[in-house]
């Protein structure tokens, strides 16, 4: 078999590390033995050792199935130089991609400071199982700089942001917030939920960020068919991260991870057809009578608008809004006579989908509880504004009998 760390080295170094995205993902990760497109795919646990020095000396490259195959360490080495982090671990889910990290991180005594609006699943964790460790939290306001300042203590081991944040997307200057927490502690890491964009779009290990985490789950996937999450780091944590790893005995599913290898090389093509798509629903709903605001870095008057031009460019295929006559049942009955939007949690994927998003949990408000979150997908786009509307106007003629 061909070394294929040795293949990307050279790949890399030839065309003197000025490869783009797209070109890495097609060129370096097709099948350099027989000439396939896509690379072949190796799954299993056991390994069989040439000879018994190999087997007790440690030194082969592959020693057991939950160590890594040919294809799982295929997908860490595409996130890695998508991420540009030393290296990927993958996880079964974004979820655990998240609460691994912190628990690689924090011990008892410490403190973390998380963004309010973060991923409702972390916070509960944060909340149910830091806790019973003696692991402080505190949740800072993600539109005022001098609320994370003033909460950070000597004791802060980790900061994690996330952005644009769920639900609302208001957007972090992360670049600011690095350079701020390294200022004040050396022993300080700073991790990043950065699912929104994926790696393709924002780089946080760029920006100075330490951990780069992606819910694969979503935009990589593209199909609504897998459920994987990414931890990319930079090289100081290689050792903690590898350790944690083995003792807990983080894994992936090799079938998962062939398949998201093969979607990544989309994932931009899908992702430009969103942002299109998106726009255009912005529009249509900002000129809505029936909406009374819409939460989306896209639109000029947004607070985050700015930094969304700086530091993204591109959008995903999630929007929220906030109905006027706002209500839990007002919502309900929109949602339930949407006709082309499918009710689901998640995103990413090709179906249109409408929910309504809890943000209840939250101490920093920036909206009005409920509201309602779409992801658009890859239905014809007038199909989905009507739908849309006649769902609007179902919800008036009720209003009014
Ligand atoms: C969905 C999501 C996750 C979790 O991903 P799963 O693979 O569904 O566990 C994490 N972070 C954000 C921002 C998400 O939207």
């Amino acid at each position: 078999m061909v070394n294929r760390t040795n293949y990307l080295n050279k790949i890399k170094t030839n065309i003197n590390n000025s490869l783009s995205d797209s070109t890495i993902l097609i060129r370096a990760f097709d099948d350099m033995g027989n000439g396939f497109v896509n690379n072949y795919f190796v799954d299993g646990s056991t390994v069989l050792f040439r000879n018994s020095s190999e087997m007790i000396n440690n030194n082969a490259k592959y020693s057991y199935g939950t160590h890594g195959t040919p294809t799982t360490s295929d997908l860490c080495t595409a996130i890695s130089m998508l991420e540009h982090s030393n290296e990927t671990i993958i996880t079964c889910s974004g979820l655990m991609a998240l609460t691994t990290s912190f628990l690689c991180i924090l011990k008892p005594g410490d403190h973390a400071l998380v963004v309010d609006s973060v991923y409702y699943p972390l916070k509960r964790f944060c909340k149910m199982l830091l806790t019973r460790f003696n692991i402080h939290i505190d949740f800072f306001n993600p539109r005022d700089e001098y609320n994370l300042k003033a909460l950070f203590r000597t004791t802060t081991r980790l900061v994690h942001l996330e952005s644009p944040c769920s639900n609302t997307f208001e957007i972090l200057d992360i670049y600011a917030i690095c350079r701020y927490i390294k200022q004040r502690s050396n022993k300080c890491i700073i991790s990043m939920d950065n699912s929104w964009a994926t790696p393709l779009i924002y780089k946080p290990i760029t920006q100075g960020v330490d951990i780069s985490i992606c819910a694969l789950t979503k935009y990589p996937t593209g199909c609504s068919d897998i459920v994987v999450g990414s931890i990319s780091i930079t090289k100081k944590l290689s050792s903690i991260f590898n350790t944690v790893k083995e003792l807990i005995g983080i894994t992936s599913n090799g079938y998962d991870c062939f398949s998201l290898l093969k979607n990544l090389k989309t994932t931009i093509v899908r992702l430009y057809f969103h942002h299109n798509s998106i726009i255009k629903i912005c529009k249509y709903l900002r000129s809505s009578c029936h909406v009374a605001y819409v939460l989306s870095p896209l639109q000029p008057n947004s607070p985050d608008h700015r930094l969304w031009k700086r530091d993204y460019k591109l959008s995903n295929g999630i929007i929220s809004f906030v109905l006027k006559g706002n209500s839990l049942e007002n919502c309900r009955m929109f949602l339930d006579s949407l006709k082309i939007f499918g009710l689901g949690w998640s995103w990413g994927g090709y179906k249109s989908l409408a929910t309504i998003a809890d943000t209840k949990h939250r101490h920093f408000k920036t909206n009005t509880d409920p509201i309602i979150r779409l992801q658009i997908g890859f239905e014809d786009i007038n199909d989905l504004i009507n739908d849309l509307e006649k769902s609007f106007q179902s919800l008036n003629k009720t209003n009014k009998t």
